[in-house]
């Protein structure tokens, strides 16, 4: 068998990291982020492949595998070290494949994945705010998931304790902004209601495939409308490679109210409803059970 040693993709991940969050300090000027962005993200990409390589090396392999012969090599210790491996692209999907409860945080590296190839190929138009936020909270959220579910391990023992607390803390730091940032939308978007201005609101359109179910509206109290979209959510024995069941989860996905208010982050929609989030998640699960027909309209 393989050492996986070899190719120190963890070695990576944990250099890239530590010196990522010298860039990425709360305050840090554009060029700063876009550093610190760029090494967390490949940093990341190579924690993504130490998993698919430690479970087995033809997994992160670009070329085509020539499965007698390079089993034989395999067996004799060769690691292939020297081979090109797998876009990060395609160790995503694999690692989503081979563990599908990575699949909300995967959706979020996607989007950072799309603006570091945009940043390496194209012209200089980025939004650094929006990658800001996401690189400082989602990569330590998808690096926390991918030591819990594929290793079995606290962050803590893969990146070092200092690593981790510091992307742990930043992380903290960003999401507590992002609340305080909503909450002061919220007031402006009241003050303007109360005066009787028209609210400055992305339109969005309710699709008939979504369902929608009421809750009260922050800026105006009467009845919103929350449009929930369903994904399925399986559970997989890893050892077996057997699906053990395999449900759909309800995820709200826009706010409209008739006052002019919207939403469409579901994030920032999770922030909203606050302490009513796993109500409503689990209202929508229970409404579906009794009447299965009243959300396949
Ligand atoms: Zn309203």
């Amino acid at each position: 068998m393989a050492k996986q040693e070899y190719l120190n993709f963890l070695d990576f991940t944990k250099g890239l990291y530590e010196k990522a969050l010298r860039f990425l300090e709360p305050g840090s000027d554009d060029f700063s982020i876009l550093s610190g962005a760029v090494l967390l993200t490949v940093g990341l990409e190579k924690f993504v492949k130490y998993v698919l390589y430690t479970r087995h090396p033809f997994m992160v392999l670009y070329n085509k595998i020539d499965g007698f012969e390079d089993v034989i090599k395999l067996e004799q210790g060769e690691t292939f070290a020297n081979c090109n491996t797998i876009s990060f692209e395609v160790a995503l999907e694999r690692l989503v494949k081979l563990y599908p409860e990575l699949s909300t945080e995967a959706k979020d590296i996607k989007y950072i994945i799309e603006k570091r190839n945009y940043l390496m190929h194209n012209f200089g138009y980025i939004e650094i705010g929006n990658l800001e936020k996401r690189i400082q909270t989602k990569i330590a959220d998808m690096s926390e998931a991918i030591c819990d579910k594929c290793l079995q391990k606290h962050p803590q023992e893969i990146f070092t304790k200092e690593i981790w607390n510091e992307m742990a803390m930043i992380r903290e730091a960003y999401k507590n902004a992002e609340v305080l940032e909503i909450e002061k939308r919220i007031k402006h978007l009241k003050r303007l209601y109360s005066k009787g201005q028209s609210l400055p609101c992305e339109k969005v359109e309710i699709s008939n495939e979504i369902v929608t179910i009421e809750f009260t509206c922050p800026i105006c109290e009467d009845a919103a409308d929350i449009g929930i979209k369903w994904e399925f959510d399986i559970d997989v024995d890893h050892r077996e490679g057997t699906i053990l069941g395999a449900w759909e989860i309800p995820y709200p996905m826009l706010i409209k109210c008739g006052c002019g208010f919207t939403m469409n982050d579901p994030e920032e929609i999770e922030i909203v409803l606050g302490d009513k989030y796993k109500e409503l998640i689990d209202y929508c699960i229970a409404q579906k059970q009794e009447e299965p027909d009243f959300y396949d309209d």
